[in-house]
């Protein structure tokens, strides 16, 4: 509801000046410029990121017909340059992209999904990593466990690290940033940190194997990268909405749990699903299930996301032009 009121100590939401005329939503305070902000749509984000996706599963068929026609060498050893460009690319195009399509379509940006992507990669390396991999020895834990412990282990360990030093950079940069005008930045600003997080967790990959097959190596980088997307869209959702209203306090922690058991999920059954069985005596190792799941995880994350943004900003804007 919307109503002046005699608060003098109310400040905006957004920008954080006091304000001496006061319009509210949902108990959030708003300056006049910032009220009828917070319900638009940040629309290069949506533009850029269905961009990127068509450029993965392109980047996916050239892989296939790659391993087809290219000689036994090429298919067996992708030198470690070549691999991190190949694990960084993806993640540039969409942040070159968000920007041009910014600047053609005059939506103005703030450099702040820039920074989060790079503290994503940053903590990636030298918080995450040396935490699951030098402390709690995860990956060799993991690997002598029962499946069903495989599965905890992910859920409660990995997806937990991970979404956690996602929700902590947006929490601590963006959160109290009045770059965070609208409820669908949220999404962006989780983009941006997974963006980050995700490739310097394949450029590591890369650089620790120090060579990739083609095939196999490639599409692990693209199984890896939409795990953590579908993560950071799942994550920014529960921040946007949270962060424009009064939410119930366990509202956000619903998010964080759910981002998390998603993420550890899926990390586990994308490589339980890889290792296959061909028959009762022989089994083998495919990388087409695990990138089925995690593209089909993500495509389906992406469009509900999206759509529940779009449907509760339009259910807003309707509100407020009842009150108006
Ligand atoms: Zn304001």
């Amino acid at each position: 509801m919307a109503y002046m009121s005699t608060h003098t100590y109310a400040r905006c939401t957004v920008c954080g000046q006091t304000l001496s005329r006061t319009l509210e939503f949902k108990n959030r305070y708003y300056c006049d410029v910032h009220y009828g902000l917070f319900y638009q749509n940040t629309r290069p984000l949506w533009r850029a990121s269905i961009l990127t996706f068509g450029f993965l599963v392109a980047a996916l068929l050239g892989f296939a017909i790659g391993n087809q026609l290219a000689p036994e060498r090429f298919r067996d050893t992708v030198q470690s340059g070549t691999g991190i460009f190949i694990a960084i690319l993806p993640a540039l195009i969409w942040i070159i992209s968000l920007y041009r399509i910014g600047a053609q379509t005059q939506f103005q940006l703030s450099p702040l999904p820039i920074t989060i992507f790079v503290l994503g990669a940053l903590l990636s390396a030298a918080v995450t990593r040396p935490f699951l991999y030098n402390i709690v020895n995860l990956d060799i834990w993991i690997g002598s466990t029962t499946a069903s412990n495989r599965l905890m282990g992910n859920i409660l360990l990995n997806g937990f690290t991970h979404t956690f030093t996602l929700y902590a950079i947006i929490r601590y940069i963006a959160w109290d940033s009045p770059a965070f005008m609208r409820r669908t930045d949220g999404v962006m600003f989780a983009l941006a940190a997974s963006w980050g997080y995700a490739s310097l967790i394949n450029i590591l990959y890369v650089i620790d194997l120090g060579e990739i097959t083609l095939l196999n190596g490639s599409l692990r980088l693209i199984t890896q990268l939409c795990i953590f997307l579908t993560t950071g869209l799942i994550l920014g959702y529960f921040i946007g909405r949270n962060r424009f209203e009064d939410a119930p306090v366990y509202h956000l922690s619903v998010g964080l749990i759910m981002a998390a058991t998603v993420n550890g999920f899926m990390l586990y059954a994308s490589s339980a699903l890889n290792s296959t069985s061909l028959s009762l005596t022989q089994s083998g190792f495919s990388p087409w299930p695990g990138l089925a799941l995690s593209m089909g995880g993500l495509a389906l994350t992406f469009s509900t996301v999206r759509g529940l943004m779009q449907r509760q900003n339009a259910l807003t804007q309707a509100k407020l032009e009842q009150i108006a």
